[in-house]
């Protein structure tokens, strides 16, 4: 147990790409850690708009302080939902791998998270649409 707890991303430290093992700091526990981005890239360049493609980490700081205004409202995915709740989805499903990769041991896999993002952004944009409904 008191090896399980170490500076270095378990990603990244299990990785064959990388011989040395990498710190995880918090860019990288957030943000910048290969599968993470991938997930990041993929997700805001899909549901908010292509030019995320290389979003990063000072894209990513703006909209946690919630000072990035980017109108998503005539897009064809979700258009009710704004540029936070989607930020919110992904990083709360980005989260809740991570959970069970540490304590139920399943791997992190991008297309799982990217699947479980789509939905729990129908899910929220459902939601949404029956509360504005009633
Ligand atoms: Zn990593």
């Amino acid at each position: 147990m008191r090896d399980q707890f170490t500076p270095y991303c378990p990603h990244c430290q299990s990785s064959s790409s990388n011989l040395s093992p990498v710190i995880e700091d918090t860019e990288h526990f957030l943000f910048s850690c290969p599968l993470k981005l991938e997930v990041w890239r993929h997700t805001l360049s899909l549901y908010i708009s292509p030019r995320f493609t290389h979003f990063a980490y000072e894209e990513y700081l703006a909209i946690l302080h919630l000072h990035l205004t980017f109108d998503r409202s005539s897009h064809e995915l979700f258009p009710d939902l704004s540029v936070f709740q989607v930020f919110a989805c992904i990083q709360q499903a980005i989260w809740s791998a991570l959970y069970c990769q540490v304590f139920q041991h399943s791997p992190l896999i991008s297309f799982t998270v990217i699947l479980s993002i789509h939905r729990s952004l129908h899910l929220l944009d459902s939601q949404l649409s029956f509360d504005s409904t009633n």
